[in-house]
């Protein structure tokens, strides 16, 4: 069974690496199968992104996936996601992580990005992501590359969210 590790737990902290079609996940004979399970991990924990290693698997990809966004409104695995273009203009705003329980954060991002990944079925896509979903896919890429987001903000702004 899957579950989402909380932080510190060691695979959060780590890079993970690109995601290869001939790779597999342990414990699950096909990729639908897992992905069905991960999706729905995220949904019972009230999540709208799950990155892989906040499961304990270091390679490149993340669920995402809520009704007010555009892209992904259906909930689905990406591969291999990258931003491939951010606008200069940035936006503040909250954020959570089921990583950390009931920590809620404003993080200062940038407000639209162009971004490439692949689906399960190994096609490669494109698009241009406002909002919360921007920012949900920016959180989440940066789940991949080792960083949480205790490490976008400030100490101060850090110890004030934590006083809840
Ligand atoms: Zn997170």
């Amino acid at each position: 069974m899957i579950q989402v590790f909380q932080y510190p737990h060691e695979t959060l902290m780590q890079v993970s690496t690109e995601w290869k079609s001939e790779d597999s996940i342990v414990g699950y004979d096909d990729v639908e199968r897992f992905e069905t399970d991960m999706i729905k991990l995220m949904l019972d924990e009230r999540g709208m992104g799950l990155a892989a290693n906040q499961i304990g698997i270091t390679k490149r990809f993340f669920a995402i996936g809520h009704d007010s966004f555009d892209t992904f409104q259906k909930h689905a695995i990406i591969w291999n996601p990258q931003v491939i273009n951010s606008s200069e203009e940035k936006v503040i705003d909250v954020e959570g992580c089921l990583s950390f329980k009931d920590v809620f954060v404003k993080v200062e991002r940038p407000k639209i990005i162009e971004v490439q990944y692949e689906t399960t079925q190994g096609k490669t896509r494109f698009a241009k992501l406002n909002g919360m979903e921007s920012k949900c896919f920016q959180h989440e890429l940066d789940h991949l590359d080792g960083i949480t987001f205790n490490k976008r903000v400030s100490k101060l702004r850090w110890q004030m969210a934590n006083k809840g």
